[in-house]
């Protein structure tokens, strides 16, 4: 045994051994307390000391969990959102893969992942957003010349972008054929994918009986769901069920994440066509300019160079095919230039002029 000599550093460590052993007691016999009634796992009760306790479900958490909170704040706006705009209705929330959307959310480049953000609410820069915050005065497609929002993009109609959606969609179809995808999934999949451009061709005619539930569901879920990486839970254990028979330990839950990411990747593709096109002179609007700057050109060659002052007439001893080969910004500086100098020109000969028409025809000036 052994005895400490009295000091006031061991009388401290005594009077903490005591507590610690009565402490042990009581949690013992708390313990036996509750074998007693049946409920083994004590509650957590609310510390005096506690200034605030977060509660879910009547259950006080020991700690914060931020997904779980975020759910709690964001959830119940976004749902409201999403029955205004239609965008998920609550059929089709209850049909959706969400982990496998969350796990390819994650796996993108933070880039896309906020582009992702913004383009399935519609607020990104399309023309409908451009006019609206102030960037434009035109709402039009750069591709077609159509009114543009979110959901314009991917149904464009101009021939580049029909190009963009059939290389992209060759592009899928490779890709599922990489994943051991299901043939029958791989169709059903692609058909309704489709559906974005031309919602008449998905048919459920086309597909197995076996899919038929799923193929329902994904139609639940929509088109543009399908194309914002919305699948259907019920993908994956049809998608397992077709890796077990062919003896495979690929994960179904991987592949419905990586197809989440595809799709959305194939969506993205076509906004950077948009954007290609934009700065591009395919744009139409820029077409429109560029048409009407030549217009502007021609008539400057038409009117000759008797209107202008030597040093700017030397901009027309040039072949008009020099001048409009040039890029549409080189050739609006110089019809601004030769417009701007043939103006002033005939200003400054605005008055001998009038004295020469009153030499010639003073009986057109007489009282
Ligand atoms: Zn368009």
């Amino acid at each position: 045994m052994c005895y400490l000599e009295r000091s006031p550093k061991n009388n401290y460590i005594l009077s903490w051994s005591k507590r610690n052993v009565e402490v042990d007691n009581w949690a013992v016999a708390y313990r036996h307390q509750l074998e007693a009634s049946n409920h083994l796992i004590a509650s957590n009760a609310r510390f005096f000391t506690e200034l605030a306790a977060l509660y879910i479900g009547g259950v006080k958490q020991s700690r914060l969990d931020p997904d779980h909170i975020q759910e709690l704040v964001a959830l119940p706006a976004l749902r409201k959102r999403w029955r205004e705009k239609l965008t998920v209705t609550p059929e089709a929330e209850s049909e959706t893969d969400w982990p496998s959307l969350a796990r390819a959310m994650r796996s993108l480049p933070a880039g896309v992942q906020r582009w992702t953000t913004k383009h399935v609410v519609g607020m990104c820069g399309v023309g409908k957003f451009k006019v609206r915050w102030g960037y434009d005065t035109s709402a039009a497609c750069p591709c077609c010349g159509e009114f543009e929002d979110h959901l314009h993009v991917p149904r464009c109609r101009a021939p580049s972008t029909s190009a963009e959606w059939d290389r992209q969609t060759v592009a899928l179809d490779l890709w599922l054929d990489t994943q051991v995808t299901d043939p029958a999934i791989k169709h059903a999949l692609l058909s309704l994918l489709k559906g974005v451009r031309d919602p008449s061709l998905p048919s459920i005619r086309m597909v197995p009986g076996r899919l038929s539930s799923a193929f329902r569901s994904q139609q639940c879920i929509g088109y543009q769901g399908l194309l914002e990486g919305r699948l259907s839970r019920q993908w994956a254990p049809l998608q397992e069920e077709y890796l077990q028979s062919r003896g495979s330990q690929r994960s179904p839950t991987l592949w419905a994440s990586r197809l989440s990411h595809q799709l959305i990747l194939l969506g993205f593709q076509l906004w950077e066509h948009r954007n290609l096109v934009q700065h591009s002179e395919d744009n139409v609007q820029l077409q429109e300019r560029s048409q009407q700057v030549n217009d502007g050109i021609h008539n400057q060659f038409d009117m000759g160079p008797t209107d202008l002052p030597k040093v700017v007439q030397r901009l027309l001893s040039v072949k008009r095919r020099t001048v409009l080969n040039k890029p549409l910004v080189d050739r609006e500086e110089w019809l601004k230039l030769v417009r701007m100098e043939r103006t002033a020109y005939r200003r400054a000969l605005a008055p001998q002029r009038r004295i020469l028409h009153r030499f010639f025809h003073p009986a057109d000036h007489s009282p």
